[in-house]
């Protein structure tokens, strides 16, 4: 089966007694109990599955879990609560019978950047952060960081670089250490990172997942060498996700190949657009054939799917410049997150890259004339119109 027809169909009409529901529903019953305790024991021994308790398994979490599996090509899967809490639990179970050292990408969404450092590194687990899109440079920390465990995202935020994800999977594979892949930013329908070697994918299901901007959520999808010990973790520790919250990001995945297919093409209208305007100096758009890194995503991305996010510069521009073009935007909305069906507009070093010294945003390569949009999937016409509008 194809993807596209897996978002629709997977995780959904689980028996339930003499009926099939077309559609899973929400279930909210914290606990479940059976005629026999003999099964009763079953379940809570995992010999058979079944439900027991909320915080272990949900029907409706199950089937999201199931629904995503079958989307990223995993074992197994667990639904959190949010990204980070996705995220959190991914790199506790791959560290847990690691070396307590991560190496992970330069350029992260800003909370994992802090969770490594002001909450893991506290607890004793170093990290070494690299350029993922410099290979030489990857093997070399991996090597003298004796990694437990690499970290990356498919696509970085906000400069949209591309790391060369099948030969970082080969160098992990080469050190013993498994590759946990953020792979918010393309979804399952543009990249697939265990087929490509990872051993652990992560979703913020906040994003392009659930789409519709009235969810907070998380997705880890393991292989089979890390699936237990994740579902162990989260059975003990419980960042799972609720499910209504479950529900949403199920109902919203059936049409994430629909979204992600208009975004994508309503993407590549505004970057073009976006490239010959007179007061734009770069745009930054994992489709443009002089991309950085455009060798690595024509091997890994579908043709003409080269993700929905586009990032731009605007001419001679500081923050004033900056807060009085966003306040001209009609339709677009100024606001954090992404993936959501309407185009969304955010000022990195306002938002997610505020608690960075100046100096190191500029190393980074985060101007202060830079905006990121997330292409939403009205008509392409009515978000250049109002891109145009507000440059004045
Ligand atoms: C939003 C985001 C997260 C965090 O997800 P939450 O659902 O906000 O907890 C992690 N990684 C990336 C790439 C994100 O965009």
């Amino acid at each position: 089966m194809k993807i596209e027809t897996k978002m629709v169909h997977s995780g959904d009409r689980r028996k339930a007694g003499d009926y099939v529901p077309v559609t899973t529903p929400i279930y909210t019953a914290s606990s479940y109990f059976y005629d026999s305790m003999d099964q009763l024991d079953r379940v809570f021994g995992r010999e058979e599955k079944g439900q027991s308790y909320s915080r272990y398994d949900n029907p409706t979490t199950n089937a999201l879990e199931d629904l995503v599996t079958e989307l990223e090509g995993g074992h197994g899967a667990v639904a959190c609560a949010s990204g980070m809490s996705a995220l959190h639990l991914a790199l506790l179970a791959a560290l847990l019978d690691r070396p307590r050292r991560v190496v992970a990408a330069n350029a992260l969404y800003g909370a994992t950047t802090n969770l490594l450092m002001n909450i893991l590194g506290p607890l004793g687990i170093e990290t070494t952060f690299v350029d993922v899109c410099d290979l030489t440079a990857v093997e070399a920390a991996v090597g003298e960081a004796k990694a437990g465990v690499l970290l990356m995202e498919t696509v970085s935020n906000p400069l949209l670089r591309v790391g060369a994800m099948d030969k970082i999977a080969e160098i992990a594979k080469r050190a013993g250490a498994p590759l946990v892949v953020d792979n918010t930013f393309a979804t399952p329908l543009l990249v697939r990172p265990l087929e490509l070697g990872a051993s652990i994918v992560v979703h913020s299901a906040t994003k392009y997942l659930a789409g519709h901007g009235d969810v907070l959520g998380g997705v880890i999808v393991a292989g089979e060498s890390h699936f237990d010990t994740i579902k162990i973790l989260s059975r003990t520790v419980g960042p799972t996700m609720s499910p209504f919250e479950s529900y949403l990001t199920m109902r919203g995945i059936k049409t994430l190949a629909l979204r992600v297919e208009r975004q994508c093409a309503n993407a590549c209208k505004v970057a073009s657009w976006l490239a010959s305007h007179p007061k734009v100096d770069r745009v930054y758009f994992t489709g443009d054939p002089a991309h950085p890194d455009a060798d690595t995503i024509s091997r890994l991305f579908p043709k003409s799917l080269y993700g929905a996010m586009v990032a731009f510069e605007l001419k001679g521009a500081g923050r004033e410049g900056v807060f009085r073009f966003m306040e001209r935007l009609q339709m677009i909305v100024r606001a954090t997150s992404l993936g959501d069906v309407h185009t969304m507009m955010l000022y990195p070093a306002m938002s997610s890259h505020r608690d960075l010294a100046p100096k190191q945003r500029e190393r980074l390569g985060i101007r202060d004339n830079l905006v990121r949009v997330s292409i939403g999937i009205e008509a392409a016409e009515d978000i250049i119109a109002d891109l145009d509008q507000a440059m004045g």
